[in-house]
């Protein structure tokens, strides 16, 4: 799907150094809405920093990323406004510990977007029923599990009602039996259409979330292709030695 869907994210280019050291090289990449891209590679090959990049954590030098027209590589773009648009869930998500699972949720909401408190609240408690984790609003997150408190933070991106979600190896802090539990968060909301970009080591969810699959390997993209290509005939040797150990 999502082939002829808007372009949300237009990447062109994109370099991006740490000292002397270039960690992405030349990245190119059009996210459409609708679409589910799924970021694989080596450790070490800038996922991470491709992600930060599109949250507006890094800064890049070279290159240009267009959010639906709009350039973010220039001086001066709003990011605090611009992260309702761009949603991110990292690997080990901290909650406020002195707040609630709703407060925290609510804080975006109600803070940085200004919207009602009923109407936020009502959405709040709708995002966590739908991860199965209304009757836990009340709680605080020393009460809640690695996995739950996964499921909270993205709920949290959600209740920004954001455009794009980027997920950069949520599950890679969890014990075992709890990632299954975020990995179904996460193909549900592909399944209703949510455009999301996912770093992730979990092969056989990758293969089932993405519409397309983007192979890097030192700060380049070597590899672009739908899944079942991907699995079955990568064209690269990198993506056969990479999928080797994986597999
Ligand atoms: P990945 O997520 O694919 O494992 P990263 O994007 O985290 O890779 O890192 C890419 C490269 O950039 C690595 O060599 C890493 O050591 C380096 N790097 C990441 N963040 C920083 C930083 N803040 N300062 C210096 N080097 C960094
Ligand atoms: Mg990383």
């Amino acid at each position: 799907m999502a082939q002829t869907g808007e372009i949300l994210l237009d990447i062109k280019g994109i370099n991006k150094f740490f000292g002397d050291r270039q960690v992405l090289n030349g990245i190119d990449l059009q996210v459409r809405r609708g679409e589910v891209i799924v970021i694989l590679g080596p450790s070490g090959c800038g996922k991470s920093t491709l992600l930060r990049c599109l949250n507006g954590l890094e800064p890049v030098q070279g290159g240009n990323i267009q959010y639906r027209g709009q350039n973010l590589t220039e001086a001066g773009v709003n990011w605090r406004e611009l992260r309702q648009h761009i949603g991110m869930v990292f690997q080990n998500y901290e909650c406020f510990p002195h707040m609630t699972v709703i407060d925290n949720i609510l804080l975006g909401p109600l803070k940085v977007q200004k919207r009602e408190r009923p109407e936020a609240l009502q959405q709040a408690e709708q995002l966590l029923d739908r991860v199965g984790l209304l009757d836990r609003k009340h709680d605080y997150p020393r009460q809640l599990s690695g996995g739950q408190k996964q499921r909270i933070a993205i709920v949290r991106a959600l209740s920004m009602n954001p455009d794009i979600i980027l997920f950069d190896e949520v599950t890679a802090s969890l014990d075992p039996e709890m990632v299954r539990e975020v990995l179904d968060v996460i193909l549900g909301l592909a399944k209703q259409g949510m455009t999301m970009i996912i770093v992730t080591h979990e092969m056989g969810f990758a293969k089932s979330v993405g519409d397309r699959i983007v192979f890097m390997d030192q700060g380049k993209v070597c590899e672009a292709a739908a899944p079942e290509q991907f699995f079955t005939q990568p064209a690269t040797e990198r993506a056969q030695h990479f999928l080797n150990i994986f597999q």
